[in-house]
């Protein structure tokens, strides 16, 4: 074990990460094991997984039919290309099933190992479709402050968090944000997306990119009429409008895709995450009919666009016996069912607290918010790491939650798999409150 601290310190450069924080205590955990919503580490402490990892794992670890769907493909045809029209049947085959689950109006599929890469391709294909339709001059893309959309380059610059833009310096002047519908109402949030439409220039702008639920920003709900009039304006301006259903896409929120709550058509989808569970890397863009229309008929030549992994057959077929365990397990529904009980646990425990604010939840994806007067919403000072320590407080009860303190909030995150039973969230819940008790005391 001290031998794995030490060359973990020496040699693993972990993402998103305090590289001092690593240097002076090593590894938080070094997990081994996997199974359910249950994680355990080389000490052989057990831990509930409440983030499905990194809000992808939502079949559950352990899943033995996953390893046997990737051996198998493996065995037969680990890999293959599928540039210049070569292709493989798990990837056809996963593209046609996808297609069928997703909005009606999206029926083809651009494959890639992750979700970075997907909003990347959703970017550099809007702004191909808007060349090839003689308006080379759209190219901004407008998201949305807190929204987070990957690491890459054209993502990195549409994730609407400023520390993400610090690490490496915003190079590109072709993203712009507007507000989120955190503590607005919708007219609010959707003056603030025309007035930065009109002072860019609508003709500049190619296409609006949103989480349906926004992650990493702090679980931010819309309000129910939002996205319809979100749609609204885009059509109004001509403007593409990008589904990120990297998090909220296979069952998350308790509907196979987010926008289904809403009734609103995206004219891209991007997912990745839970596409194959986290079982191994797969992401994609979902096309409209009309975009993909457009395509077949004005995209000459080679698409100078693609992965060496786009389409990779072990990944697919992956996905495809993950999304059949979906499908037989009624996981979706059940992310539903369970995601109410998560609901009405955390408005009990907000019943009880002193300091919890919003409590929200749709499907397994919830967050429980502290700040120092729920009447009012006036929030903790940074200092006082109310969220962390209650994450700390989590952990030692063995809970794996994730804190969000952007702009001085206090947000827990819980998005566990989404084959949690009832007596799973009742104990999550009770761990909570406990958790939330202990911190309160000590504030
Ligand atoms: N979009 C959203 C909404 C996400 O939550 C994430 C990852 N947390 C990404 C994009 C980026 O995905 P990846 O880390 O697989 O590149």
């Amino acid at each position: 074990m001290k031998n794995l601290v030490e060359l973990d310190k020496k040699h693993f450069i972990h993402p998103t990460t305090s590289i001092q924080q690593q240097q002076e205590q090593g590894p938080k955990l070094i997990f081994e094991k996997g199974d359910g919503i249950y994680l355990t580490d080389v000490n052989g402490d057990v831990y509930i997984d409440a983030m499905a990892s990194l809000w992808n794992v939502n079949i559950g670890h352990g899943r033995e039919e996953l390893a046997d769907a990737a051996a198998e493909q493996m065995k037969k045809l680990a890999f293959s290309s599928t540039f210049s029209t070569f292709s493989n049947e798990p990837a056809i085959l996963l593209s046609e099933k996808i297609t069928s689950l997703a909005p009606e109006n999206l029926n083809a599929v651009f494959f890639t190992s992750g979700g970075s890469e997907s909003n990347d391709s959703a970017i550099k294909l809007v702004r191909h479709y808007w060349r090839i339709q003689g308006q080379p001059e759209r190219r901004k893309i407008l998201a949305r402050r807190r929204g987070y959309h990957g690491v890459a380059a054209a993502s990195t610059n549409a994730t609407g968090i400023p520390e993400f833009w610090d690490m490496a310096g915003k190079t590109e002047t072709e993203y712009i944000h507007c507000d989120p519908p955190y503590n607005r109402t919708t007219e609010e949030t959707i003056q603030s997306m025309r007035e930065v439409i009109e002072k860019e220039g609508p003709e500049t702008i190619a296409a609006f990119i949103a989480e349906p639920v926004i992650g990493a920003g702090g679980v931010i709900m819309p309000p129910e009429d939002y996205f319809a009039k979100v749609r609204e304006v885009c059509d109004e301006y001509g403007i593409l409008f990008i589904a990120d259903e990297i998090i909220t896409g296979f069952g998350r929120t308790g509907k196979m895709f987010a926008m289904e709550h809403w009734g609103v058509q995206p004219d891209m989808l991007t997912f990745a995450k839970g596409v194959t569970s986290g079982y191994i890397q797969l992401g994609g863009v979902l096309i409209s009919d009309e975009i993909h229309n457009v395509l077949k008929e004005k995209s000459k030549g080679t698409l100078f666009h693609g992965f060496t992994y786009s389409g990779h057959p072990t990944a697919t077929a992956v996905g495809l016996k993950n999304i059949e365990i979906m499908e037989r397990e009624n996981l979706v529904e059940n992310s539903r069912e369970m995601g109410e009980l998560l609901l009405q646990g955390f408005k009990d425990i907000k019943a009880k607290s002193k300091h919890v604010g919003d409590v929200r939840a749709l499907g397994l994806l919830g967050a429980v918010e502290l700040v120092r007067d729920p009447e009012t919403n006036e929030r903790f000072s940074p200092e006082e790491k109310v969220a962390p320590s209650v994450i700390e407080a989590l952990h030692q009860r063995g809970v794996i939650s994730r804190p969000v303190t952007y702009e001085s909030t206090d947000i827990i995150c819980f998005s566990p798999p989404l084959n949690m039973n009832k007596e799973q969230i009742a104990t999550l819940l009770d761990k909570l409150a406990d958790a939330i008790q202990e911190v309160e005391s000590n504030l």
